[in-house]
């Protein structure tokens, strides 16, 4: 029996830092956070036991400079390194520098990456393991007319891709010999200025392909094994986009091929710690076991590793951390069961409507479902937080398992359902259409589903005149959210007087909307041509959640939030206010939420307290930089007008 660690760092942020610990904690090991500067006040950072600051923003002043890395593990005491995914967890070089640093690399050996970093050479090293590879040309020559000559021979289409690729760059398909000169050199343009090396691979371009990798996990003593596949041929410009195990329509016996050729790829480069290989799959005539083709390897923590998990039971983080205490694999191929079925959606911000365009903004409202052991919620941000520019959007990943794939894809539709996100444009309404696209639904998936359907998945519906008039409610200052606070009663509100309120909504003011009182105290809302009547008996019962944020009202009924962009006087109000060195209420509420103390210096745009007021959430944003003097205190019902936040008085030139 070997000992495990006592104290962990974990070189990464957001959600798979969050998971790690959470791991790590339940393993009583410690765990070290490190930050940037925008993620001062980030989850990571509360969740770990300890946090390190190693720089500025942007990624390459901090989440991937080795050296502070390192440092931050020596001076803290920590034994290991968890990378996570991305930034540092695939760079040979840091893990030598690791483990001359006289640490432990939480992942496999350099020699190991090395060996599948670049796509031509892992091709060769496979197709000498017995693993079949897609047929193509994958040797050093890079002369242009050899390469169009080998693409003649392999019969187009073809697909050019950069032999140091990832995340779908340097990648173009070809159709026609004539259109090959072209697409090499864009290809390697592409390729040249993403990773500095502009080398390609020629391979057949698979028709209806379908992406299948298996995860495998090996360890120091000869042993690995694989935990089953998973089908992540839902994606979206080659990016995963809803991830499922097991593969749907998976026989046993392309199990037992793809399996058994994944196992041999990892004990041919004498493989450590968790790994994924990547399948592409010819599914025009079904899943054959002939026809499926070794891809890459991922030598790493997956971010879709959720779904496996979910299906056989084990913590893969556990797992790896064992194995580089140097363990045995925790359990033998044959004690490794598959147990019912698993979907992983990606929520992030960005808008599906223009090409899946990454979205910036302050999440003043985020609430899921509770979790439980059929969903969890893997996230790294709470409300109040900010999508900055500088790293990948994604809010959260939602999991869900059922006991077959329609039972687990029922509990992913409910999820998404009670997934509540305003202040940033979300692909929430974009996953829910997936999940819901019958031949999605009926396990009939392949890597072009998302582009051939893209217009339909990601129309945004005109909102129902229902949720219009709530719009325009919560704008005119009703309460019309379900509740049994007393904000909730119309009572409360004689004070906004029973006139007839014009209300603007859209970008350009273009939807007019009329709220006018009725006699028996209830409202009456003409939208375009109709008119709807809100009773009070209605109002009381309370009929939605209504969010309101910068510029926006965003009303959460049913299935598809609607978010409206409103003309904010409220906004205005708290602009005026900063100028004169203080933030105030614009109404009575509760101060929900404290994002920062006294003394803080926070920067323009950033939260900093939720007030809930009329059962709505308004966030009060730092209208320029500065120092905080004073903030109002979490918990306080404060008054309309009350001073929430003070600011320091300019030191000038700072
Ligand atoms: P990257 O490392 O850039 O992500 P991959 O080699 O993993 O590139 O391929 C990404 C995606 O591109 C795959 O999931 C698949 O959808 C598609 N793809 C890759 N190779 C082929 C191929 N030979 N034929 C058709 N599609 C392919």
């Amino acid at each position: 029996m070997t000992s495990l660690f006592s104290k962990i760092l974990i070189a990464n942020r957001g959600e798979i830092a969050c998971r790690v610990i959470r791991t790590a904690r339940r393993m009583g090991i410690r765990t070290v956070a490190v930050y940037s500067d925008a993620d001062v006040r980030a989850l990571h950072v509360e969740s770990a036991d300890e946090a390190v600051h190693i720089g500025p923003s942007p990624v390459a002043e901090s989440y991937l400079r080795a050296d502070r890395i390192i440092a931050a593990a020596r001076e803290t005491g920590a034994e290991a390194i968890h990378p996570g995914y991305g930034f540092l967890s695939e760079n040979p070089e840091f893990v030598e520098r690791v483990e001359a640093a006289g640490l432990v690399f939480i992942g496999p050996s350099a020699a190991s990456i090395r060996a599948m970093g670049l796509k031509d050479a892992a091709k060769r090293l496979m197709e000498k393991a017995g693993v079949p590879v897609v047929p193509g040309y994958h040797g050093e020559e890079q002369d242009g007319n050899l390469l169009a000559a080998s693409a003649d021979t392999i019969g187009y289409p073809v697909l050019i891709k950069a032999r140091a690729g990832g995340g779908g760059k340097g990648m173009r398909r070809v159709d026609r010999a004539e259109d090959f000169a072209e697409a090499l050199a864009s290809a390697r343009r592409e390729a040249k200025a993403a990773f500095g090396d502009d080398r390609v691979l020629v391979e057949k371009y698979v028709e209806k392909p379908r992406h299948i990798e298996v995860q495998v996990f090996g360890d120091r003593h000869g042993n690995a094994v694989h935990l089953f596949e998973r089908d992540c041929s839902a994606q979206r410009r080659h990016q995963k986009v809803i991830e499922e195990a097991p593969a749907p329509g998976m026989t046993a016996e392309m199990r037992r091929a793809m399996t058994d050729a994944a196992v041999r790829a990892a004990l041919a480069i004498d493989y450590a710690g968790a790994g994924t290989i990547e399948f592409i799959v010819d599914a025009s005539e079904g899943l054959r076991p002939d026809r499926f083709w070794f891809m890459e390897m991922n030598t790493r923590l997956q971010v879709e590793h959720p779904v496996t998990e979910m299906v056989t039971g084990q913590d893969l983080v556990e797992w790896q951390i064992r194995v580089a205490a140097g363990e045995r694999l925790p359990l033998r191929q044959d004690e490794i069961r598959l147990d019912g079925h698993a979907f992983e959606a990606r929520l992030y911000a960005e808008d599906a409507a223009k090409g899946f365009l990454p979205a910036t903004g302050t999440l003043h409202r985020l609430s899921f479902p509770a979790a439980g052991t059929d969903l969890r919620i893997e996230t790294g941000v709470r409300e109040g937080d900010t999508i900055s520019p500088y790293y990948d959007p994604m809010i959260a990943k939602i999991v869900t398992w059922g006991n077959d794939r329609k039972e687990a894809l029922d509990r992913l539709v409910a999820a998404l359902r009670e997934t509540w996100v305003a202040g940033s444009i979300v692909n929430t309404a974009f996953l829910a259409a997936l999940a819901r696209d019958p031949d999605f639904a009926a396990g009939d998936v392949d890597t072009g589903l998302i582009g051939r359907k893209q217009a339909v998945l990601s129309a945004v519906p005109p909102a129902p005149a229902e949720a219009v008039g709530l719009a325009a409610l919560a704008v005119a200052g009703l309460p019309v959210s379900s509740s049994s606070d007393p904000w909730a009663q119309l009572t409360g509100y004689a004070h906004f007087g029973r006139l007839a309120k014009q209300v603007s909504l859209g970008e350009d003011g273009a939807m007019k909307v009329l709220v006018a009182p009725e006699t028996d105290g209830g409202w009456s809302v003409d939208v375009e041509e109709r008119n709807i009547r809100f009773s009070p008996q209605r109002l009381e019962k309370g009929l939605a959640t209504v969010v309101r944020w910068p510029g926006h009202v965003t009303v959460f009924t049913g299935a598809i939030p609607y978010t409206f962009a409103v003309r904010d006087p409220l906004a205005a109000a708290a602009d005026a206010e900063a100028a004169a060195g203080s933030l105030r209420a614009p109404m009575p509420g509760l101060v929900k939420l404290v994002r920062v103390g006294v003394g803080a210096s926070v920067r323009k745009g950033e939260a900093l307290l939720i007030l809930e007021a009329m059962k709505m959430e308004h966030t009060v944003a730092a209208p320029h930089d500065g120092v905080i003097a004073d903030i109002a205190a979490e918990g306080v019902q404060v008054d309309g007008d009350a001073v929430l936040v003070r600011f320091a008085e300019e030191t000038g030139g700072q």
